[in-house]
Formats: structure tokens, C-alpha cells, sequence
């Protein structure tokens, strides 16, 4: 509101959560305007239904309060309309971004937009040119929750000088709120609690508390302590580089004094849980509604290439480690240069904790199958534990699992793998990352209908990569290892993917993996096919016991197994 009253600043965007007094912060501006600094003034929602409701519901209700804006009300027949009211050199007029005739008519000094996300594609642009006859004294001021990057009020955010609230906490340190990763210092944290029924929601939510970066001192969400911090602090212009006359705001639920702390972290949790499922909905709609964030500030935070680096850990790959219940030999075969292997030995805790044990390529060289199976023995990998990729050459290692021989129970004990473009599988009902397809290892073959099929776990390539990512960026309560010396090639092909954004059919900007062409990625293969192993043995939906930090790490990984 004090930019809105500074004559050198013309435009205004503010990029905030859900339930940040929004709409009330437009209104006190348009009262201010009516009283102090006459001018036309267009206010623009989604559309008109919305505007009545916007007039009859908050307008006029706030008119009514404030006394000098009510006495500059017009008496006269005609000018007090619902959607047009006549102050004396204020006529204001409130229309829906669906009208595109009411946004092209009269030019005005004031525009003041609402929920811009909302506006039908082209609605913003169109409706910025209708101040152009105030060249020097015009005000428009947008105010939305974030959708996606470089929309039309992320680009107005991004055009400002950046500014973001530095709380100030009751310990006397100044920072702007954030979640931050569960093993940063500082930042909102909750203990993990559970009952027989998995996370016990009710007694997390009470747990929650804020914590300096600096200091760590930790703050309880109290309303003293709440109303504290949303109002001791100030703004932070982060963009020097923007034009004097456009300032920009953003902030996120945690700072507003009266949102609910422990509903976010369970909104979150919940989150998490619904990707485990493919669906990325809630946790687009947490980064939105509730950070305050656009959704591809995740993606843009998964395209750095430091974040392997956080994942090392200088761990004895030979030792024994307390935690491990299954150890998985996962495996991509290549045949150009002569058939050769990627093979990744990686063990695992229940509850999402992994460590990485061996990287190799093997080959070529006609020994280099044997090789395979042996350097897996070598290393105390079952033989029910060794996975092939079989999207190519599947005749062949259709063949090789059926010599490798059978478990008791009659099924061949080497397993077969095969990432498919869908998001999901539905198995009764419900979304699966993966899902068993029996296969004749001798389809359109001579011997076809003889022997026993092959179990070949299919498994959803985009979903996988969603998960692996949350493995590989530390995120949720993962821990995820790689040791320090790993080796420049394995480290580069596990980062080959990147989510890039496209424009779909329907004119919607949305986001897909992506690896540019004729880049190795063979042990990123390995990797998510290892998400799966570990996914399909149930090692993601059991809780760790005991561990201190990671003893929840299911909340993340929860329920996927068919
Ligand atoms: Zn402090």
C-alpha cells in the first residue's frame, strides 16, 4: 500500500500464497484512490459473475465503513450501478477478464487486477494498454497466487525490484521464511510421529515450529509469536536491475499471522504422498497456494548440478551396514561397440534409505555376461536380486534368465524390467508406478505356450523419474547415497534427464523429462530401475526403525505396492 501511494512507482505485482488478505489489500488501495488521488478506475476479475459477487460481497461492504469514500457516493439516478459507480472524477468500473469489450473501451488511470490466473490467455496484455493515456501517473497493481513459470504475473514479478519479507524473529535475527531441507539448520520442522496407521497426522501437527538459520532457536507458532514475526521485519529488493517505477513483492502462508502452520505441513505430507501416485496435483497446489511459488521453481532447483555433490556421503561400501535389508544388482545392456553392461549395485533400508555400493561397465568381450553374474556374486547380490532392462534385446535375455534357473516356488529367479511412457498403472482401481506383466518368453516364436512366463515388472518411466529425482535432490525424507569417489561418467549420465517445459495442445504450458539427444544415461536407467526394485520389495512403504532422522522416510514412499 505505500507503493501503491508513491507517486514514482507505476506498477505493482505482488506474487503471494492463498489467504494473504489479497483482495483486501486491492480494496484499501481503491479506497485510498477514490479519496486522496481521483482517477478512472478498472478493477478486473475472472468474469462477471465474479465481479457481482466481488461488488456485492466485499466493494460495498467496505464503502459503507469508510466514511470518506461514502460521502463522495453519487445520489444522482443512474450513476451507481453495480458494476459502474461515478465517484466525482473517479468512475469506477468492475468488469471480468471473460468481457473483452469492457477492456478495451475507455482508458484509465487506475488498474487494479485480481486473481490473474485465472484471466482467459491474452485478457492481461490486452487490458495493461488502457492506461496509456496516463503516460506518468498511472497505477496498476496485480496481486495473484503464482501458477506456472514465466506466465504473465510471474514475468510482472520478475520485471519489479524483487522484494521479499526479512522476518524479523523473536531470537532478533532477521530471514525470509522458508521450509528448507529437514537437515538444514533453520527453517519450519515437525517430528515425524506414527501410529499403527502410518503418519499420525493430529500429534505431527502439534510438533511444528519454526527455527532460526542463524541461531537456531525455535520458535512455537503462538499468536504472540505469529504476530511477532509477520510484523517486525522489512523488504529486500532483490532485482537492481529493475526499472525505478515497477516494484514487485512476493511471500509465502508461513508469514501471514493468522494461516495455520501444522495444516501446511500436513497439506504437504499429503502432497508427497499423492506423487507417490503419479499425481502431481497437490504438490502443485502446495507450491502455489501455499509457498507462494511457481511450480517450476522445483524444476529450476533440479536443474543445477550441485545437488549429487549433497548426496555424497564417505560411507564403506565393503562394510557392513546396519540398516540394509536388500541389495539390488540392476543392469542396461548396450550393443553398440559390441554387447556390453551397465550394471549399478546399490542396498537398501526400509523407508527410502539407500547407498550405493558399485558402478561398473562391462564389456565388450565375450566374457562379458559371465563377467555380469560373477562381479554380482562378488559383490552378495541374490540371484533373484539381479534385474535386467529388457527393452532391448529381449529374446536374448528372455533366454539368459530362463538358464539362470527357477526359485523353489517355480519362478525364474533373475528378474526383467520394462519402462513404459505411461504415468501410472491401474490395478484395481488404484495408481501403480509399476505393475507385473506376464510375458511368453517365446512369443511369436517356435516353443510359444511351453514354458513358464516371465514375470516382467513394467514400471512408468515418467513417474519413476519424478521419484528418483526426490532421491537425488534430498527432498521429502529420502537419504539417498552416493560415496564421494564415484566416477565422472556415472555422475554425468545419472543427471542427463531434466524436466523442460512445452506448450500442449490445448495451449497449456506444462513440463516433461527430457535428455538431450545422444546423451549416455544408461546408469540413470539403472537407478530408477534399482526406485522399482526397491519400490516392488515393499523397502519403500515400511517405516525405518529407529533411526533418528530418517525413521519416517515412508511418509515420503508410502503405498505403492501392488
Ligand atoms: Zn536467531
Amino acid at each position: 500500500m505505500e507503493a501503491f501511494a508513491d507517486e514514482g512507482i507505476n506498477e505493482i505485482a505482488a506474487m503471494c500464497s492463498a489467504q494473504s488478505a489479497k483482495t483486501l489489500t486491492i480494496l484499501c488501495c481503491l479506497m485510498w484512490a477514490i479519496c486522496e488521488d481521483p482517477g478512472p478506475i478498472l478493477w478486473v476479475t475472472s468474469d462477471k459473475q465474479e465481479a457481482v459477487k466481488l461488488v456485492k460481497g466485499r466493494i460495498i461492504p467496505m464503502m459503507e465503513r469508510c466514511d470518506p469514500v461514502w460521502k463522495r457516493i453519487p445520489k444522482e439516478r443512474g450513476k451507481f450501478n453495480t458494476l459502474e459507480i461515478y465517484f466525482p472524477g473517479a468512475p469506477l468500473i468492475i468488469t471480468g477478464a471473460k468481457s473483452p469489450a469492457s477492456l478495451q473501451s475507455t482508458p484509465f488511470r487506475y488498474i487494479l487486477l485480481d486473481e490473474v490466473r485465472s484471466y482467459p490467455p491474452g485478457a492481461l496484455e490486452m487490458v495493461e494498454k488502457r492506461t496509456r493515456s496516463f503516460p506518468h501517473n498511472y497505477k496498476k497493481i496485480i496481486i495473484s497466487t503464482p501458477d506456472m513459470e514465466n506466465d504473465a504475473l510471474h514475468a510482472a514479478f520478475m520485471k519489479g525490484d524483487q522484494r521479499h519479507f526479512l522476518a524479523q524473529l523473536p531470537c532478533g535475527h532477521e530471514q525470509e521464511l522458508d521450509w528448507k531441507d529437514k537437515n538444514d539448520k533453520g527453517g519450519l520442522k515437525w517430528d515425524s510421529i506414527r501410529n499403527e496407521h502410518g503418519r499420525d497426522l493430529d500429534k505431527i501437527k502439534t510438533t511444528v515450529r519454526y527455527q532460526c538459520e542463524e541461531c537456531g532457536a525455535v520458535q512455537a507458532p503462538t499468536l504472540l509469536t505469529r504476530k511477532f514475526i509477520s510484523s517486525h521485519g522489512r523488504w529486500e529488493k532483490r532485482n537492481p536491475n529493475a526499472p525505478s517505477n515497477c516494484a514487485s513483492f512476493t511471500w509465502g502462508a508461513l508469514l501471514p499471522w493468522w494461516t495455520d502452520w501444522g495444516a501446511q505441513v500436513v497439506e504437504y505430507l499429503s502432497a508427497l504422498q499423492r506423487l507417490d501416485w503419479g499425481d502431481h496435483e497437490p504438490l502443485k497446489s502446495f507450491t502455489n497456494e501455499t509457498q507462494g511459488r511457481v511450480w517450476t521453481d522445483l524444476l529450476r532447483y533440479l536443474k543445477h548440478d550441485k545437488y549429487l555433490r549433497a548426496r555424497e556421503l564417505d560411507f564403506d561400501t565393503r562394510g557392513k551396514w546396519p540398516l540394509e535389508q536388500k541389495r539390488f544388482a540392476t543392469i542396461d545392456v548396450q550393443a553398440a561397440g559390441g554387447r556390453h553392461y551397465y550394471l549399478v549395485i546399490r542396498a537398501w533400508g526400509t523407508g527410502g534409505v539407500s547407498r550405493l555400493l558399485h558402478v561398473e561397465k562391462i564389456g565388450p568381450g565375450v566374457e562379458s555376461y559371465a563377467n555380469v553374474l560373477l562381479t554380482c556374486e562378488a559383490w552378495g547380490v541374490a540371484k533373484q536380486d539381479i534385474i535386467f532392462d529388457v527393452g532391448t534385446f529381449q529374446s536374448e535375455l528372455f533366454q539368459q534368465i530362463m538358464e539362470a534357473g527357477s526359485l523353489p516356488n517355480g519362478d525364474y529367479a533373475m528378474k526383467a524390467m520394462w519402462g513404459d511412457d505411461r504415468p501410472y498403472f491401474l490395478v484395481n482401481g488404484q495408481r501403480h508406478l509399476w505393475t507385473v506383466a506376464p510375458t511368453d518368453p517365446y512369443l511369436g516364436r517356435k516353443g510359444q505356450g511351453f514354458v513358464r512366463p516371465i514375470n516382467v515388472i513394467l514400471w512408468s518411466k515418467p513417474s519413476l523419474q519424478d521419484r528418483l529425482a526426490f532421491f537425488m535432490h534430498g527432498l521429502g525424507e529420502t537419504d539417498w547415497r552416493i560415496p564421494p569417489w564415484i566416477d565422472n561418467d556415472y555422475r554425468k549420465q545419472v543427471t542427463a534427464w531434466d524436466r523442460r517445459e512445452f506448450t500442449d495442445n490445448y495451449g497449456r504450458r506444462r513440463t516433461e523429462w527430457y535428455c538431450p539427444k545422444g546423451r549416455p544415461d544408461h546408469y540413470y536407467s539403472c537407478e530408477l530401475m534399482q526406485v522399482v526394485a526397491a519400490s516392488a520389495r515393499g523397502l519403500l512403504s515400511t517405516p525405518r526403525e529407529g533411526g533418528p532422522l530418517f525413521e519416517h522416510a515412508a511418509q515420503l514412499v508410502e503405498t505403492t505396492d501392488v
